[in-house]
């Protein structure tokens, strides 16, 4: 697609990023057919191409109205169209300049400011959001049905292994993650202590800053990623053999900090070397698919009852990360009979903050990806990201786990 960007923007990084992705562009259309917001909205200018040539035309000058931002505000940054795109059309990116540009030009008032600015001051801290979180939890019963689907009932990480391995790895704890599903990181650690593995979490990382960085604000998500590679940059030096992601939205965040911080002379080296060292914890099991082969075979066969599961691939795992087909691996080598999902590349609408700043949507998108898990009649819903989880749970009766704590309850049996 030929460009002609404007002066404001023409001989900046991202300008010149813009530029690159705008001339991939051949504007086939391909993307717009596997487009979750076009599939239900039917308007161009909610499908990527739209949403494309949108940006575009600010970024050669136009002046972007509160519509141009609707537009962009409604895209769920699920990267399905990626995924589709024959020319290689890097889409998140351009996405992330757009609406860096069209936040500046049309400053939010109201209530969607508020709302913005509350998400982006609560939710990346993880010890207000815990506790906010506990205090949920506590009068879970008495709250508004609503609100009650976004707070799962109080639970624990487990029993923690107490040896010490030589082999070390340095697992993300998150944002809400500790305080919404603690057991995944306590799965994991479990795991991984039967693997010989020893799990351990840095003190002072926090957030991977994917929350602020969807909430268009950029500097903020970089001074995250400052402070994560600061935590975990001393354990990499003592030799971890890498960085473990359970929650794949934070992973597909994490491998993007080299090019976050690319323009920062103090980080640009030790995040490119972050971004090489992290792995989802798909990846680790994977690598490791021997030694977990022979833990299996001492395991008594699943119950009949338990056996049908549902995965839900999630957008940040099969199009953010690219990883597809380990996850389902893994739990068909654990003895699990995955049942059929159809439509498995569209997104539950969960979308990091999405289901509350566009729960219309989202809530079509939810009832769409529950009616697909369950049509096969599953015992229970496997995942891999912490934001679907809780997403699909407040739609459903049916139990919805992290893969890793399914792997670890058959280990245990
Ligand atoms: S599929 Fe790729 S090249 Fe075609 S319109 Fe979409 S982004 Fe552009
Ligand atoms: S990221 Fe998802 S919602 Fe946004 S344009 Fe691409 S396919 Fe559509």
């Amino acid at each position: 697609m030929e460009t002609h960007l404007a002066d404001f923007i023409r001989h900046t990084t991202a300008g010149r990023e813009a530029e690159e992705i705008l001339r991939r562009c051949v504007h086939c259309g391909f993307c717009t057919a596997t487009c979750p917001t076009y599939q239900l909205l039917g308007d161009e200018l909610d499908g990527p191409r739209g949403r494309i040539y949108l940006i575009k035309q600010v970024l050669e000058g136009a002046e972007p109205t509160a519509k141009t931002r609707l537009h962009l505000d409604r895209c769920l940054t699920c990267r399905s169209c990626e995924s589709t795109c024959p020319s290689g059309v890097h889409y998140s990116r351009l996405l992330d300049i757009g609406r860096e540009v069209v936040e500046q030009k049309v400053p939010r008032s109201g209530s969607d400011a508020f709302m913005r600015a509350t998400l982006k001051n609560l939710l990346p801290r993880s010890t207000v959001f815990g506790t906010a979180m506990k205090l949920g939890q506590s009068v879970r019963m008495l709250l508004p049905g609503a609100l009650r689907a976004k707070v799962p009932p109080l639970s624990s990480a487990g029993v923690r292994p107490h040896r010490s391995h030589a082999r070390q790895m340095i697992a993300l704890a998150g944002c809400v993650q500790p305080s919404m599903y603690p057991n995944i990181n306590g799965a994991t650690r479990r795991v991984l202590d039967r693997l010989g593995i020893q799990m351990v979490e840095a003190a002072g990382a926090g957030c991977c800053g994917a929350v602020r960085l969807h909430l268009n604000a950029a500097e903020a998500a970089r001074d995250d990623a400052r402070r994560n590679i600061d935590a975990w940059w001393p354990l990499l030096e003592a030799g971890a053999e890498c960085l473990v992601m359970t929650a794949s939205g934070c992973g597909s965040h994490v491998v993007d900090y080299a090019h976050q911080l690319q323009e920062d002379p103090d980080y640009a080296v030790k995040a490119a070397r972050v971004v090489l060292a992290t792995r989802d914890i798909s990846e680790v099991i994977t690598a490791e698919a021997d030694a977990l082969g022979a833990l299996l075979k001492d395991c008594p066969p699943l119950p009949e009852s338990a056996r049908r599961l549902a995965f839900q691939s999630p957008c940040s795992l099969q199009h953010g990360l690219k990883i597809r087909g380990i996850v389902e691996s893994l739990l068909t080598a654990a003895g699990y009979t995955l049942t059929p999902v159809a439509d498995s590349h569209l997104c539950c609408g969960s979308a990091g903050t999405y289901s509350v700043l566009q729960p219309e949507i989202s809530k079509r998108l939810q009832a769409n990806k529950l009616a697909a898990l369950t049509a096969g009649a599953p015992a229970a819903i496997a995942s891999a990201n912490v934001g679907c989880m809780g997403h699909l749970q407040g739609g459903t009766d049916v139990p919805v786990r992290h893969w890793i704590e399914l792997i670890d309850e058959r280990l245990s049996a």
